[in-house]
């Protein structure tokens, strides 16, 4: 079965967190041959960040003490400590990315984009813009930044998503943001500082305390204090008024947000959607089977339940309530999807104990929902 070399034991689509982090995993099981593939630069999607965005989860060297950095993607790496940052930009954090393809020699090809998947008896037949891989396994890493959601919402053409530059440019006079979980408040944070006045529209009101201790379902500290600070210059309201259902331009330039309900307010410049990304599966969506919420359903080794040999990783991750959103959360299935791998083409997976020992290996998902007694 490893003899042809024509054949990829796995391939990894996708070079951010997710798809280097999985690479990183497998080469700690023996003789595996793997690769990975870009359709851009390594951490592409970093790099698209909008400059004023940085992460909110914080990073800090705890890896001597079995609390590896929040954001490291392998067990001996530390973004604080590459780069002298608790919260890094996009910039920063495809830097890190970039530093540990290279010292680790992950085989990445950038500006390689999959437009195909198949599934043979072999395993996989891929096409990419730069020609044909046969793989018998493959790690779909695409992320969601680039399917950003668009809200059933009159008009949302003339808004601007919370993922664009154009929503985090300097602006002045009136704001309005619709969305208000985590990337809602902190371009409304940004904007305050800059002297804005905003409006956050969310009937779901996230500020309010949200429900138990997984950060998937509550405000992060840092963005509570963030909010607290801009609530106290009097510029920020936050609205559970309603949905907002409707954005209508006018001839003096500006925008009337029409709420559920029969009220509205107005914005001097193009209101904000902070509605979040879909999974973004690209040419893996007709692999994956439907939870029946757009995201993918997966069994407990992360694979699809629609074809064997195909996984998932990175944010899109979902088992039953569980949310694996952040890094720190989808990092804990790298090693676990690499030794499901390894151990089905036969392979040595115990080099895969080092990634438990750092606390950076979760296989029973049963331990994930404990809460914080205070
Ligand atoms: C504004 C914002 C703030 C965030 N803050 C935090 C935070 O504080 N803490 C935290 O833990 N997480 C945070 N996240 C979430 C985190 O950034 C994401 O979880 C992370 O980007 C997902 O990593 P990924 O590797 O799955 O996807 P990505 O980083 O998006 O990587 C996917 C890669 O796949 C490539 N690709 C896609 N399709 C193809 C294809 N067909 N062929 C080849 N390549 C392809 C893309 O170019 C991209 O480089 C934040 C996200 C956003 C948007």
């Amino acid at each position: 079965m490893r003899d042809d070399p024509a054949i990829l034991d796995t391939l990894d689509i996708g070079a951010g967190p997710a798809g280097i982090g999985t690479a990183l995993a497998l080469q700690a099981v023996e003789g595996l041959v793997q690769g990975a593939v870009e359709r851009g630069q390594l951490g592409e999607t970093f790099l698209q960040w909008p400059e004023h965005v940085t992460f909110l989860t914080p990073s800090f060297t705890g890896n001597g003490f079995g609390a590896t950095d929040l954001k490291s993607v392998h067990p001996d790496t530390s973004p604080a400590f590459s780069l002298g940052v608790d919260y890094p930009t996009g910039a920063q954090y495809a830097w890190y990315l970039r530093g540990l393809a290279k010292h680790f020699a992950v085989p990445v090809m950038p500006n390689t984009e999959v437009t195909t998947i198949t599934a043979t008896a072999e395993g996989f037949s891929l096409a990419t813009s730069k020609g044909s891989v046969v793989a018998r396994t493959v790690v779909w890493a695409g992320g969601e930044f680039h399917n950003p959601r668009q809200p059933r919402l009159a008009g949302g053409e003339h808004a601007d998503h919370s993922a664009t530059a154009a929503a985090w440019a300097a602006r002045s006079g009136r704001i309005v943001i619709v969305g208000g979980y985590e990337s809602g408040l902190d371009v409304a944070c940004h904007h305050v500082a800059g002297g804005a006045s905003v409006t956050v529209v969310d009937p779901d009101h996230p500020w309010q305390a949200g429900n138990g201790s997984d950060p998937s379902f509550r405000l992060s500290p840092r963005t509570r204090q963030r909010v607290k600070a801009a609530l106290a210059t009097g510029r920020l309201i936050l609205s559970d008024a309603g949905r907002a259902t409707g954005i209508r331009p006018d001839a003096k330039g500006l925008y009337t947000v029409a709420i559920a309900g029969g009220t509205a307010v107005t914005a001097d410049s193009r209101p904000i959607l902070a509605t979040g990304f879909g999974p973004g599966l690209g040419p893996a969506t007709h692999l994956f089977e439907d939870r029946g919420n757009g995201w993918p359903l997966l069994d407990d080794n992360d694979e699809s339940t629609l074809t064997p040999g195909l996984f998932l990783t990175g944010a899109a991750l979902r088992h039953e309530s569980l949310k694996f959103c952040f890094v720190y959360k989808y990092r804990q299935r790298f090693a676990h999807v690499a030794r499901v791998i390894g151990e089905r083409l036969g392979r040595d997976c115990s080099g895969l104990e080092a990634w438990r020992t750092a606390g950076m290996l979760t296989d029973d998902l049963s331990c994930c929902g404990v809460e914080c007694a205070c």
